[in-house]
């Protein structure tokens, strides 16, 4: 077996891992970090944000209207303790890139230019241009390469994390070039492997989205929190859905019209119209589909999104990439003629419990979209995901760093029938000859969690839904992997990530079935209203053997208590 040593070992080289690796070598060139990822750094999906990154920056905003959009935005189920940290640090990281190369867009006087996102009270978005993400992580990844303690293992696949007495003591990945399963020996993990948008089929998350980190975490121990909270992004680009139309596109001025013409965002948020939070827009286009007042095209229902009138020259300076995409994916120009959009979804609210990335299992941090920290509550602002990112992939590099080396035992192995069980489990998979195609249950998973667990949501068919996931979760005993060789085995990884897609969608699934309420983004028809008496509290999911047991844990409030909810 072929064993690899480490302090810490990083997995994700997305904004939140490559910010830990930095931080956790700032912290001491004496700790030797792997960041390992699944494809190669600059193609994690955090090159995909677009719109930017909410920062307290300008007079006319605070810290604590920031604390006070974003609580509110989550329904009150954010833990306030963590809000309150994270608008305070986010300053500092948003300067620090900037002096790291960070391109931010400026005002005309030079300063960082600011826009407005779905939810905030004020400008408090900086970006650059429409390709925030893309810079981000150009100018993490620039900066890792300074560190000599930072060796990156690209193209390697985690397939579990050794915990033993639970405590961290490494990791299982195939190094996918050759198909080798190989050893990490590691003090310490922080995960960062993003969300798992990639449960469902019309979703603007990559393809790589899925949900890994999560099912890894579960399996080893870690509780889930929250998973039953799936953002949907009020603008996808129809056809495709895989391409977001930016909320800055809204934040530049957008409107949003059904096939009356009418800006209907009236009728649902007569304050804050296009720009209230992404719930609440995306049950209105829902609304407007269902009742009859929006386009029917070959790719299903969709409306409007109307820049035209903002002009060639701001969308070109603000909104380049929307205009490329929109030209290039769905043949037109938002410079002459409206965008076809309708929600996709876009976020995973929940993930791995922690608190400030501290998981329950001794070395185990998280951090980015993997984690629920609790920020985003019940339901994300735009742009905060990416500020979550450096705040918090800073804080894991640092704990996992004091961690390691406040760390008096010296010694630490991975005995021998740990790798070989791993090893013949994976060579079980691989040898499997069933009837059933990984590629079929995907898909029925994603039809399943579209149509049972969307916008809307009621009893009768999220219990189908559970049903129809459980009967897939015995199908996949029976796959088949047609694929047998060992370098860039594409079919093997997609079925061990349908697998982890199942264990997830099941623990969605049944959270949501579970929480008789509705709250941000889970919506229930047959429960309208928000119940702050029975569920003003985080639910948490532990894997056992049967499937996923529940619980619950209160959430923090600091300063300020639930109130009606109006835009
Ligand atoms: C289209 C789009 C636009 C967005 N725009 C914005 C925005 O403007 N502002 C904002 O705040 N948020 C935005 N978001 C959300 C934000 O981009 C993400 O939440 C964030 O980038 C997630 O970053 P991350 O570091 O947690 O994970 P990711 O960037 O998803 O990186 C995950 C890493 O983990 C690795 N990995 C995963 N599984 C494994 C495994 N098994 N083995 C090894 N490696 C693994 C991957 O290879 C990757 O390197 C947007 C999201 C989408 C979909």
């Amino acid at each position: 077996m072929e064993k690899i040593q480490h302090d810490v070992a990083i997995i994700g080289t997305g904004i939140a891992g490559m910010r830990a690796a930095i931080a956790a070598a700032e912290k001491s060139d004496k700790i030797s970090i792997a960041l390992i990822s699944k494809t190669y750094p600059i193609r994690c999906h955090s090159v995909c944000a677009e719109g930017g990154i909410n920062v307290a920056l300008r007079e006319e905003d605070s810290f604590e209207s920031h604390a006070w959009d974003t609580v509110k935005g989550s329904d009150f189920l954010a833990d306030q303790d963590a809000v309150e940290f994270f608008v305070k640090e986010i300053p500092k990281e948003i300067l620090r890139l900037d002096n790291w190369g960070c391109p931010w867009s400026r005002t005309e006087d030079g300063k960082i230019a600011q826009r407005i996102l779905g939810g905030h009270a004020v400008n408090r978005t900086v970006f650059a241009a429409d390709r925030t993400g893309f810079h981000i992580v150009h100018t993490l990844y620039e900066r890792s390469l300074r560190y000599p303690s930072i060796q990156k293992y690209n193209e390697f696949f985690v397939t579990s994390l050794i915990v033993e007495d639970k405590e961290i003591r490494g990791l299982t990945a195939i190094d996918l070039k050759n198909g080798e399963l190989v050893v990490f020996e590691t003090k310490a993990i922080i995960l960062a492997t993003g969300g798992a948008g990639r449960l469902y089929g019309f979703t603007s998350c990559s393809h790589i989205v899925t949900g890994d980190g999560m099912a890894l975490a579960y399996t080893a121990g870690a509780p889930l929190k929250d998973m039953e909270f799936i953002q949907f992004h009020p603008t996808g680009l129809v056809p495709a859905g895989g391409i977001l139309i930016s909320e800055a596109c809204r934040g530049e001025g957008g409107y949003l019209k059904n096939k009356f013409g009418e800006r209907f965002m009236s009728r649902y948020a007569p304050d804050r119209m296009e720009l209230a939070p992404r719930d609440i827009v995306s049950r209105a286009i829902v609304r407007e589909i269902l009742e009859g007042r929006s386009f029917e095209g070959e790719h299903g229902p969709y409306v409007l999104l109307d820049l035209t009138h903002l002009g060639e020259e701001k969308i070109n300076e603000r909104l380049p990439l929307i205009r490329e995409a929109s030209i290039k994916f769905a043949g037109i120009d938002p410079v002459n003629e409206p965008i076809p959009v309708r929600p996709t979804v876009h976020y995973t609210m929940g993930g791995v419990h922690a608190s400030f990335t501290e998981t329950p299992i001794k070395g185990l941090f998280v951090a980015g979209e993997v984690a629920c920290l609790s920020i985003h509550g019940a339901n994300r602002l735009g742009g905060n995901a990416l500020a979550e990112c450096l705040v918090f992939g800073k804080v894991s590099g640092e704990k996992a760093a004091e961690y390691v080396l406040g760390k008096m035992r010296k010694e630490w192995h991975v005995n021998r029938e740990t790798y070989e069980k791993e090893e013949k489990s994976l060579s079980d998979l691989l040898g499997k000859e069933g009837d059933e195609s990984p590629y079929e249950i995907k898909k029925e998973l994603n039809a399943a969690m579209e149509r049972y667990f969307g916008v809307f949501r009621n009893e009768d068919d999220m219990k189908e839904g559970v049903r129809r996931i459980r009967r897939l979760k015995e199908r996949y005993q029976n796959i088949s992997i047609d694929d047998k060789s060992n370098a860039f085995n594409t079919d093997l990884i997609f079925t061990i990530e349908v697998g982890y897609m199942l264990d997830l969608a099941e623990i969605v699934a049944i959270g949501a079935l579970n929480r008789k309420e509705s709250r941000g983004a889970h919506y229930r028809l047959d429960y309208p209203k928000r119940d702050d008496v029975n569920w003003l509290k985080h639910t948490l999911a532990y894997y056992t053997k049967e499937g996923p047991r529940f619980d619950h844990t209160p959430i923090t409030i600091t300063k300020w208590k639930p109130v009606e909810r109006k835009y």
